[in-house]
């Protein structure tokens, strides 16, 4: 047992009771890549997963410049001021790889960082979306069941992390700006697609009109998509995050849509979906580990290259024999 490990008991104990310092050192735990933490981690989850689930989990997303902190910290700062408790995930997909980050490293949300009420955690980092995911779900459990009531996920709108992060939220949140040109630019059709609601932000000064063209830009893009099955139809509107202004429409449409989804049964039914998704996530990352880690299956791979490009085998008998090798390995 490493030193300075607390008992299991004692980071159970510490994250039920809210207590923040425990709470970053169980996420830490998450976090790591350590056999005898990943044991840990799994037992600190199990344990608090009754305590979890009773928070209103929001993704947001946008690309870099859009003004993502910002509105977090005037968001946050709303919230706190209306008696929740926030906690602050973000997934930066960058350093994943070059350890540099997109989301950066000035100071973000200044004021919020000082709220007793809020817990903000930087991303968590990983070889794989799917390891990522894991670690920033397990982290959000952790929150819920230390008393935060919000979750905000952000991520940054370039990748493939924001389905991972509207699979595991309840609302899903883009910020978009007014822009010369085509509005709809920089980002996927895809992920307007998920969007409960698009915020235009810097709509304040000069940029006030452009922000409203906009605003009914993206109405009309929204309406070409098919109804959600939530039964929500997408809302789009202005803030000014540096201003606050229109800050209180977004978390006044984040409870009607609370109070919609509760009514129909879709909040449930959704949750229900993405926790059975988990689990056969896992399994397709487990099962894919299992295959290419498994004995001499790079020589094999690579014979099988050889074997397809001389036309001695067609690819999908190819990996018809190596799957069947695979089972037989056991
Ligand atoms: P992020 O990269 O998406 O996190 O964006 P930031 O929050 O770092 O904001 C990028 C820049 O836009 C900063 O200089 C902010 O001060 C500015 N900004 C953010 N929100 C607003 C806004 O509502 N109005 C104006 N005028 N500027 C903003």
């Amino acid at each position: 047992k490493p030193k300075n490990r607390l008992t299991t008991q004692a980071y159970i104990d510490g994250v039920l009771n809210g207590e923040r310092v425990i709470l970053s050192r169980a996420i830490t735990i998450i976090e790591s890549s350590l056999e005898s933490d990943r044991i840990l981690a799994k037992e600190i989850v199990q344990a608090i997963l009754p305590a979890s689930g009773k928070s209103i989990r929001i993704g947001i997303t946008g690309v870099p410049g859009v003004g993502k902190s910002t509105f977090i910290e005037t968001f946050g700062m709303h919230l706190i001021k209306q008696g929740y408790k926030v906690a602050i995930l973000s997934i930066d997909p960058s350093s994943q790889r070059s350890k540099g980050s997109i989301l950066g490293d000035k100071t973000r949300m200044e004021a919020l960082g000082q709220m007793e009420d809020a817990y903000i955690r930087p991303s968590a980092s990983g070889d794989t979306l799917g390891g990522v995911a894991n670690k920033t779900g397990e982290t959000m459990l952790l929150c819920e069941a230390a008393g935060y009531d919000v979750i905000l996920i952000e991520t940054v709108g370039v990748g493939q992390s924001e389905t991972a992060v509207h699979g595991m939220t309840d609302f899903f949140l883009l910020l978009m700006l007014a822009g010369a040109g085509d509005e709809l630019q920089g980002i996927k059709k895809g992920i307007m697609e998920m969007a409960d609601m698009v915020v235009i932000n810097k709509a304040d000064g000069n940029n006030i009109r452009m922000s409203e063209m906009a605003k009914r830009q993206y109405q009309n893009a929204l309406h070409i998509f098919p109804q959600s099955e939530s039964g929500w139809t997408p809302i789009v509107s202005t803030a000014s995050s540096t201003k606050n202004i229109g800050i209180d429409t977004v978390w006044d449409t984040i409870l009607e849509f609370k109070k919609l989804v509760d009514k129909n049964g879709y909040f449930n039914k959704n949750r229900n979906q993405q926790q059975i998704q988990w689990m056969y996530n896992n399994i397709n990352e487990a099962l894919k580990h299992l295959f290419y880690n498994s004995e001499n299956i790079d020589k094999k791979l690579t014979a099988l290259e050889k074997d397809i490009i001389a036309s001695k085998i067609s690819p999908v008998k190819a990996a018809q024999y190596i799957i069947k090798a695979f089972k037989e390995s056991f």
